[in-house]
């Protein structure tokens, strides 16, 4: 029988509606709203979407936000000298650094900039330890709508067995880190693929929930998943339109109409995980002002 298709971005409407409450409440009690400071170094044409994309769903939810668009010639001291103005400004809440940065400038230099207050992607050390230590403050945006796509689907990890491909520092290892924690929600145990691992179809076979994060466009193949797994593609892949000359189309990191006819649910890409980790932020952004404000949430 083909999958349940769960479909992210009616979730995701489900978080910005509750997000957006909260953000009336907030702006009720303080007379200004919660905000948001995007950074844009470059002019990479999809961080330009997503940034926009970002921009937009804030705005819809009542959160000002603000984008900072520097050239691609930025030094390091400027991209690090607009990080301090923005943590000295208590316009803006969280700030967020589009990834990724023109390959001149650290990544991780710019990002141990950000105040961990204002760290709403979860990608400053301080709150990547946090997560670790169990105490989690921001979750990256990513692993979060992921665990919640789950549980609010009625697949809660606890007790499953996750497999997930792919361990880069905002995807797959806060997502081990996350669903391996003691934790509502979480519970799970936790096996981390990448490409040293040897016989990947062996471990994806074992997966109950079954998480791809690789960016390699249809590479998990129905005869890498286990019958019932649910599989959650992260990916996103730009491929050439097979159908409409100089167009193309978004594929995940999953072979999806062959691994639908053989697991028990699915992410689509798109309208999937990617409208999560956008809702994701939103979150983030409001518990970072609530915490300014009244330091907790
Ligand atoms: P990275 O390129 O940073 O990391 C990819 C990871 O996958 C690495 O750990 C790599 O292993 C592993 N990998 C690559 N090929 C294989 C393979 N054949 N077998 C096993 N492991 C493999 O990717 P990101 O985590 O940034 O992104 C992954 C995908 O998710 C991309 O398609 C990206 O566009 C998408 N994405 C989607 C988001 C969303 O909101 N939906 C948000 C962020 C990313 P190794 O470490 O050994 O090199």
């Amino acid at each position: 029988m083909p999958a349940r298709i769960l479909n992210g971005a009616r979730i995701a409407e489900d978080i910005r509606n509750e997000v957006a409450e909260g953000v009336r409440l907030f702006q009720a009690a303080h007379g200004f709203p919660p905000g948001l400071a995007a950074v844009l170094i470059g002019d990479n044409p999809a961080s330009t979407i997503y940034v926009r994309n970002k921009q937009r769903a804030c705005l819809e939810v009542g959160i000002l936000a603000e984008t900072f668009a520097l050239p691609a010639t930025t030094t390091m001291d400027e991209a690090l000298a607009l990080i301090r103005r923005l943590n000295e400004d208590p316009r803006f809440h969280g700030i967020l650094v589009q990834l990724p940065l023109p390959p001149h400038l650290e990544e991780r230099r710019v990002l141990e900039a950000i105040d961990p207050k204002k760290d709403v992607d979860g990608l400053h050390p301080y709150n990547a330890g946090k997560l670790l230590a169990g105490a989690p403050v921001f979750v990256p945006c990513t692993p979060a709508g992921v665990q919640e796509i789950l549980v609010r689907s009625g697949y809660s990890p606890e007790g499953q067995h996750v497999v997930i491909c792919g361990r880069s520092n905002i995807v797959g290892k806060p997502l081990a880190v996350l669903l391996m924690q003691k934790a509502k929600g979480a519970n799970a145990t936790v096996t981390l693929c990448h490409t040293g691992t040897r016989d990947l179809p062996n471990i994806t076979r074992l997966a109950d929930i079954l998480v791809v994060a690789i960016g390699q466009p249809r590479f998990i193949k129905a005869h890498m998943v286990k019958p019932g797994a649910v599989v959650i593609d992260v990916g996103i892949n730009r491929l050439p339109s097979p159908t409409q000359p100089g167009r193309t189309v978004l594929v995940g990191d999953v072979d999806f109409e062959g691994v639908a006819e053989r697991a028990e649910a699915i992410t689509p890409v798109p309208g999937g995980v990617g409208p999560m980790t956008v809702a994701m932020l939103l979150v983030n952004t409001l518990k970072a002002a609530r915490l300014a404000m009244h330091g907790e949430v």
